[in-house]
């Protein structure tokens, strides 16, 4: 079942580009499993939020999250290196992304159903305000607990395939074996290695040091969301994750 998941997951992506209109480009996904009941979803709670949900606050009888990655081509992300405000082509990728999880996810669902099993959609930004700037379901958390990558200093989820790109996920009744999540660090300076490029590339002093002003990056988001608005909801930066060691890789492994 394993292998079908992953199957009904690339083939869509692959298939979704050569939709008319669509502009971004998407590199073959990663998919990882986790176990709903892994215990790490409840330090999410002290980690995240004291009101970070749980997988079975969206299915009660769900078993495994599955969880995927969507990498950019380079194209995109090489698009938004320098300057101050984020490239048009980044701007569309996010908002582009963003439809594509949401109308990937129905169709895992309905796949998953047709195969006699269940799946729960889970809300993208589950109520993400702008007084605490947090959802309720982090996507790259528990990208990380389903063994899809480690986080930069940049606050990334850096995966096999870097950081550029989007997460997604959605829960199913079904039991699949949970993805076994590496030992080590994939960020170089949490490996005790000379790299602060993300830092140096932070437009807003928003990354400082270890240290993450989330605040000063909503405001640099903002802007970019209102310079793009005509795209659609757009609010974006990245500058953090483009043009550094860990963009398409993990460069741990070098
Ligand atoms: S640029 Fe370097 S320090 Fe920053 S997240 Fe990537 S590997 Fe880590
Ligand atoms: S997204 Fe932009 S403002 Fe936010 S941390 Fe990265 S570079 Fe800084």
């Amino acid at each position: 079942m394993k292998g079908r998941i992953e199957f009904i997951i690339k083939d869509y992506v692959n298939q979704y580009e050569s939709i008319e209109g669509i502009k971004s480009r998407w590199k073959e996904p990663i998919v990882a499993f986790a176990d709903a009941e892994d215990p790490m979803f409840s330090k999410l709670k002290e980690v995240v939020a004291p009101t970070h949900a749980m997988p079975r606050d969206f299915m009660a009888d769900g078993r495994t999250i599955i969880s995927y990655f969507l990498p950019f081509e380079d194209f995109i992300p090489n698009s938004n290196i320098g300057g101050r405000i984020s490239s048009k082509t980044w701007a569309i990728a996010y908002v582009e992304t963003n439809e594509l999880i949401a109308s990937l996810n129905a169709y895992i669902k309905k796949r998953i159903e047709e195969l006699g099993h269940g799946a729960e959609l889970i809300p993208m930004a589950l109520n993400y305000a702008p007084d605490n700037l947090k959802s309720d379901w982090s996507q790259r958390h528990v990208a990380y607990i389903a063994g899809l990558g480690k986080f930069g200093i940049n606050n990334m989820l850096i995966t096999e395939k870097g950081c550029c790109g989007r997460v997604g996920s959605i829960i199913t009744n079904l039991k699949i074996e949970p993805t076994i999540r590496d030992e080590g660090e994939y960020c170089l300076y949490k490996a005790g290695l000379n790299c602060t490029k993300c830092i140096d590339n932070c437009i807003n002093e928003a990354l400082v040091g270890d240290e993450f002003h989330r605040e000063r990056c909503y405001e640099m988001c903002r802007e970019n969301g209102e310079r793009y608005k005509h795209l659609g909801h757009s609010e974006v930066c990245g500058k953090c994750l483009v043009g550094i060691p860990c963009s398409f890789e993990n460069p741990a492994l070098k």
